[in-house]
């Protein structure tokens, strides 16, 4: 019998059942289609089971690198509501049920990524192959949707594994590669990729792995109610560490693996079913869904093959940032070069990117051989004489327009017509700086953030006379240099810097007004942000922060208007981490120490007690006016595009969704009304309604309908 998307053939005496059949994405996902085939083979296989007709069975997959990246998202963001969950999970317990009751052995032959579903759907096999595949990786991301493994992963990998492990993949929806599945049991054994299906069967009999007495001990321990009561106490402090709540997914899973101790199968997953049900109508959900399409979307590059790859990398200026980029061109195997006026500062810049490594390192995430190897793959100079060798430059000397543009006309004399230019500039227009070059076609801003090894996201800036296929090509660099790209036109701030200048801003005066460093910080974190304002602008330096704000202000006119307390802090030298104090105080490290008592000397107002909604409006209700603005003057063409940088360029948090997102589901006309007090009670050009965002409240749309 044919199917469409799951191959089935008796051979051998053995079933072989195909995932991934005429595929032709780059993963493979379950769909209702494939679900509906795989529920009709199981049928026919059930009655062989019942004949012993065959030796055992095996799933594979088709698709090298790929075993099965789990549940397609479009189906969990279609559910009507709880019912509709619940209907569709009954089916799929069902089918994975009658996996599980096979009497013959079988086994899931893993070649690749097996996530979610995929490896719901292995744990009802009596065995789980992994190949030597670099790309197989076993785990179960469902709780990064803000749901739980709704397919029995709940009740299967706690048995499989133990329940600590099980517990820390399931909380973070971490990947375990191939080799340490092995390690911790989750697999069975390790076969050649290439001879994966041709040993499996040898394999399938074998008796399994011995556990060692220590791990008798340590299994029978969990078992023990005491035990386990204390590993949920813990797990729930660690979930309420990360996530202060914000997440209803991770505590639901504890909940779920607590109570379903003693439960048989069908209650298990009845309760598991009801779980996921009440999750996945959750807004938290809904906007981790919607993250998830944003984030999908912004990797969408059509012609990418026909594009050039950048091979060999170049960096100008080896300071944080210069040091931080040839790391990651090194981290990619783009062997750079890294220019500097100096020998100290070259050294400075190696020594930035040896500390990114040493993570990496200690984490045994790399050998010491390839440390040694990437490292010594960046070549530090004095001249611009080897830049015929780079594919890719990118400019990151000090903050200067005239240096820039210099650097830059000197620089096109050396590199081949081909090599791609590019500024890291966080505040100079890129307009401007292009006018320095013979082919300004070939040249675009590349603003990436501090820390570069952190830092997921990348400004692309465009200008008048860039060549669409610059923009292009730096698309496909980012993507495959494992960072997430936006692209936006030139202006103030470019987008990320300039919708958060009005939070920093209003910060400012905030506490100019009389609000506690603690209550302001707490507000914001209490919002989900992941630091408060105070904490960030120590981390970004109050100098930074007046020379932006003195940009912000050229630029955007008197909405922008900057605070007097950055430049009261500058001129105290409270220049924040880089010189360890600030708001706060830090050690030699760069450990915060406490408050900073000096502020309370700079800041002289009355304490005034404020309450945190109001506190949170006033940060954030500017952020959202300002992304009107960016809108109203086509910084970028869509809300997405917005939510993509503040997420991965700030930390927004994605449980709301985004910047805009959140501002949609609060309501843009609430939104306009708050802004109007605002204008009215605080201040009338901050707080000034942008008429982009009147015009979409009196043409009753949303962000997100732009
Ligand atoms: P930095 O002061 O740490 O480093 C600048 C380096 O450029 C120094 O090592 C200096 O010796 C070198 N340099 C000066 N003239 C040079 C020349 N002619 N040729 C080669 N090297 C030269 O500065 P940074 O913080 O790394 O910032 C660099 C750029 O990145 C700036 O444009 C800045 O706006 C931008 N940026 C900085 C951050 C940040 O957080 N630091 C974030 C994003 C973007």
């Amino acid at each position: 019998m044919t199917y469409q998307h799951i191959s089935y053939e008796l051979k051998n005496d053995f079933i072989w059942i195909g995932l991934g059949l005429n595929e032709k994405k780059s993963m493979t996902t379950l769909t209702r289609d494939s679900l509906d085939e795989l529920s009709k083979i199981m049928v026919e296989v059930t009655e062989i089971d019942k004949k012993k007709g065959a030796k055992g069975l095996f799933f594979f997959s088709h698709k090298p690198g790929v075993f099965l990246a789990g549940m397609d998202i479009t189906v969990i963001n279609d559910l009507k509501n709880e019912a509709d969950a619940l209907r569709n999970l009954e089916v799929a317990h069902k089918l994975f049920n009658s996996i599980e009751d096979l009497k013959m052995p079988t086994a899931s032959l893993v070649n690749g990524i097996c996530l979610g579903g995929g490896l719901e759907l292995s744990l009802c096999c009596k065995k789980i192959f992994v190949s030597d595949h670099p790309k197989t990786a076993l785990g179960l991301p469902e709780v990064m949707l803000g749901v739980l493994p709704g397919f029995g992963g709940t009740y299967r990998l706690p048995k499989k594994v133990g329940l600590p492990p099980a517990l820390d993949m399931i909380l973070t929806g971490k990947q375990i590669k191939g080799k340490n599945a092995y390690k911790m049991g989750l697999a069975d054994a390790i076969l050649p990729a290439e001879r994966m299906l041709e040993l499996a069967p040898q394999y399938l009999n074998k008796p399994k792995k011995k556990t060692n007495l220590k791990e008798e001990l340590e299994k029978a321990a969990m078992e023990n109610f005491l035990t386990r009561k204390i590993i949920f106490q813990k797990a729930r402090e660690q979930v309420m560490k990360n996530t202060k709540g914000f997440y209803p997914a991770p505590l639901k899973i504890l909940e779920v693996l607590e109570k379903g101790a003693n439960k048989n199968r069908s209650d298990y997953l009845a309760m598991e079913a009801q779980a996921f049900a009440e999750l996945s109508q959750t807004i938290q959900s809904k906007n981790l869904q919607h993250i998830f399409f944003l984030t999908d979307n912004s990797k969408k590059l059509d012609n990418k093959d026909q594009l050039p790859s950048v091979n060999r990398g170049a960096v100008l200026g080896a300071g944080v940032m210069g040091g931080g980029i040839a790391w990651l061109f090194a981290q990619n195997n783009q062997a750079p070069l890294m220019k500097d006026i100096t020998p100290a500062a070259l050294e400075l810049g190696l020594k930035q990117a040896s500390a990114n490594f040493a993570g990496a390192l200690k984490r045994k995430r790399m050998t010491e051989d390839e440390f040694n190897r990437k490292m010594r793959s960046i070549e530090p100079t004095l001249t611009l004489e080897g830049m015929k060798s780079a594919d890719l430059v990118v400019e990151a000397v000090v903050e200067n327009m005239d240096l820039k543009k210099k650097v830059f006309a000197e620089l096109e004399e050396y590199v081949r017509p081909d090599c791609l230019l590019t500024s890291n500039t966080s505040s100079l227009s890129v307009e401007e700086m292009s006018k320095a070059l013979k082919n300004s076609g070939r040249f675009a801003g590349l603003h990436f953030f501090n820390p570069v090894n952190k830092m997921p996201l990348v400004e692309i800036i465009t200008h008048e006379k860039v060549d669409p296929k610059t923009i292009q090509t730096l698309v496909k660099w980012v993507l495959d240099v494992k960072k997430t790209p936006i692209v936006v036109k030139d202006g103030p701030g470019f987008l990320v810097n300039r919708i958060l200048a009005p939070y920093l801003n209003e910060a400012a005066f905030l506490l100019e007004e009389g609000v506690s460093v603690e209550a302001l910080d707490e507000a914001a974190l209490n919002f989900g942000m992941p630091m408060g304002p105070c904490r960030l602008m120590d981390e970004i330096g109050l100098d930074v922060c007046v020379k932006v704000g003195k940009i912000m202000q050229e630029g955007l006119g008197q909405r922008a208007n900057p605070s007097s307390l950055s430049t009261k802090l500058y001129d105290a030298k409270l220049l924040g981490k880089k010189n360890n104090k600030g708001f706060y105080l830090y050690d030699e490290k760069g450990k915060s120490t406490g408050k900073n008592p000096e502020i309370s000397k700079i800041i002289t107002s009355k304490k005034k007690h404020m309450d945190e909604m109001t506190i949170q409006m006033r940060l954030f209700l500017p952020m959202v006016n300002e992304a009107a603005y960016i809108l109203a003057d086509k910084i970028c063409d869509k809300a997405a595009t917005v939510d993509v940088g503040m997420i991965y360029g700030t930390g927004f948090p994605p449980f709301k969704g985004g910047l805009l997102k959140w501002a949609d589901q609060e309501g843009l006309d609430s939104i306009v009304e708050r802004l109007n007090n605002f204008a009215k009670d605080v201040n009338k050009d901050r707080y000034q309604v942008s008429p982009f965002l009147s015009l979409m409240v009196s043409d009753k749309r949303k962000f997100y309908d732009l």
